[in-house]
């Protein structure tokens, strides 16, 4: 399957250059929102499915062409919905999907990133309990607002213990050369590039990230209880159950609720079979020294419906060789998003070298 979404995120014309609806074709980019996440694979797929059938390409099985609904939302109405609904449609055993593919290079080699797992996105929410009383009064009251501040600086300045394993290993070993402790690894990294140890460190513990807080909605009263909610990803494999204890060891004693609000994804495919073999055959072959690398990424994808739903191998790889990849993080989801067209002939490349190794 060649998995993409045809949905994006919103765009405010006033903060583009140009209107973010045109499709503009300015200087080998074509600018507009979607360009990167993700209307360019869904072009490219549809190209390389396409090209194939022209030339009579036979797979062995089916190839299949999904362009879903609804993924930035989320309330089911795309994949989610066609696993459940159509099974028969959308099950398969191999999958393309957003996700990776960026090229980079570190010490003076080339990786091509392909996202063979995904974190769980896990936020939690802590309601501090208090006592109301009006504001002009202070002594009557015992404000949760107040003793909500303490309990968001420890989980900021929690550092979880760092753990190298699976994917995030693979990685290392690859760009390192032999195996590392995660430690040695993070500083390996920051001495290579600033960006790989962005890109390492939160694939090597899970994250916490205090983003949202709610108190009183009067100025003249003293809340009651405040409410924090916690970004959280867990590391694949990580559980709710696993985590919690930490969580309640960093806040400590105190008058407040720990509750999750959801655990979405976190899912994992091997990165060995048929699959990797094709990503792989087809990065030595476009870039030669180059290879692929796995990765697990932050957010998650609708992969992680295919892997629960039918334990699909689903791997996010989109290769992206002539944009750089910082320069993309910054575009998505942001304004000016633009995709390089030679990014997309890239990508009809790959999808066809797979499908015709995978299906061939
Ligand atoms: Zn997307």
């Amino acid at each position: 399957m060649l998995l993409s979404h045809t949905d994006t995120v919103v765009a405010d014309p006033n903060e583009w250059q140009v209107d973010p609806w045109s499709g503009e074709l300015r200087e080998g980019e074509i600018w507009g929102r979607g360009a990167l996440d993700m209307k360019g694979e869904v072009a490219a797929s549809a190209v390389a499915i396409a090209s194939l059938a022209r030339e009579g390409f036979k797979p062995r099985g089916d190839l299949i062409f999904v362009a879903a609904a609804d993924e930035e939302v989320g309330n089911d109405f795309g994949l989610p919905w066609l696993c459940q609904e159509h099974p028969d449609a959308v099950r398969a055993d191999y999958c393309l999907n957003e996700g990776s593919g960026e090229r980079i290079e570190l010490a003076g080699r080339a990786f091509y990133l392909c996202s063979t797992a995904e974190k769980m996105s896990s936020p939690f929410r802590v309601r501090v309990n208090g006592r109301a009383g009006h504001a002009s009064m202070p002594g009557i009251a015992d404000n949760a607002l107040v003793k909500a501040a303490p309990l968001i600086e420890r989980l900021a300045a929690y550092r979880p213990e760092l753990r190298l394993e699976g994917e995030a290993a693979a990685l290392v070993e690859a760009v390192a050369g032999e195996k590392l402790e995660a430690a040695q690894a993070l500083e390996l990294a920051r001495e290579l590039d600033p960006f790989a140890a962005d890109l390492l460190e939160p694939l090597l513990s899970f994250t916490l990230s205090p983003t949202m807080i709610s108190a009183s909605e009067r100025r003249n009263v003293i809340p009651s209880t405040c409410e924090i909610v916690v970004d959280c990803r867990l590391l694949p494999g990580q559980t709710q159950a696993d985590v919690e204890p930490i969580l309640r060891e960093v806040l400590g004693e105190g008058d407040y609720e720990l509750e999750w609000i959801e655990g979405r994804g976190g899912t994992r495919s091997p990165f060995e079979g048929p699959l990797w073999d094709a990503v792989q055959s087809w990065v030595a072959e476009s870039e030669p020294g180059a290879t692929a690398v796995p990765v697990c990424v932050a957010g998650f994808t609708d992969s992680h419906w295919l892997r629960e739903s039918f334990g699909t191998v689903a791997y996010g790889f989109f290769p992206s060789r002539y944009m750089s990849p910082e320069l993309a993080a910054r575009l998505i989801h942001s304004a000016d998003e633009r995709i390089a067209v030679d990014d997309l002939a890239l990508g009809v490349d790959c999808f066809r070298h797979v499908a015709q190794a995978v299906c061939g």
